[in-house]
């Protein structure tokens, strides 16, 4: 067995039933990505859009493509035909592009809001009261084209195990709250986005559905 489908065989033995994988493959080479779908993972997560265009070209047509990482608006159209979900949405002009290129493919396109509870600075994700905000205004139920499926986010990147399971823990109350405010009715808002190597194990004990790991099972990136 190559040491690719090693590692995924001992990740997907940590997930309990309901916890699906996201393989993040950024800056690997396409055949370690043949090595992981060889062993059976059939979703991938990337965070350019030009890397992943290029990978989905030449990987078999059954891989479920997520992207993961900060979507500009103007390269919604090159995802648009094909993605599978969007984690990373943090703006209303960003969810209105992605509907507005996804109506143009007729399709729908599955996003998460991302949040940004971390201590860490950065530009990206909505704080609970934005994403509340968001919610609350209501614009997204003309978005036809676009279904929010649920929440995303990082933790701040620390040892601190309890830092880690307290920020993850309140994604997870945010999640339950929108779910019954805005959701009660509606089964696809499910989803549940936190977890990398070093932290999937919290985030599985905080309500994740999706784990994103890259480095436990590709190794250390080469930029
Ligand atoms: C790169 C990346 C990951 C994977 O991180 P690893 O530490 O390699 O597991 C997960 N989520 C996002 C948003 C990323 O950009």
């Amino acid at each position: 067995m190559s040491n690719v489908a090693q590692n995924l065989k001992k990740v997907l033995a940590d997930l309990p039933e309901g916890v699906r994988l996201v393989a993040v493959s950024k800056y690997h080479p396409l055949e370690v990505l043949r090595e992981a779908y060889d062993a059976g993972q059939r979703i991938f997560g990337e965070s350019h859009v030009q890397e992943l265009r290029q990978k989905a070209e030449l990987m078999p047509k059954d891989v479920e493509w997520h992207f993961i990482g900060h979507l500009q608006s103007n390269k919604v159209k090159y995802l648009a035909p094909f993605i599978s979900l969007i984690h990373a949405v943090d703006t209303m002009k960003l969810l209105r592009e992605i509907n507005r290129q996804a109506e143009r493919c007729e399709r729908v396109i599955d996003v998460l809001l991302e949040l940004h509870i971390a201590e860490e600075e950065t530009k990206y994700g909505l704080t609970p009261d934005a994403c509340r905000e968001l919610l609350a205004d209501g614009e997204w139920r003309d978005l036809h084209h676009v279904r929010i499926r649920g929440l995303m986010m990082m933790a701040t990147y620390t040892d601190d195990q309890e830092q880690i399971r307290c920020e993850m823990k309140q994604a997870q109350d945010l999640f339950d709250e929108l779910k019954q405010d805005y959701f009660a009715d509606d089964d696809s808002f499910s989803e549940r986005s936190w977890g990398m190597s070093h932290d999937y194990p919290i985030a599985i004990e905080t309500g994740a559905t999706l784990v994103r790991v890259g480095t436990s099972i590709f190794g250390e990136r080469e930029y």
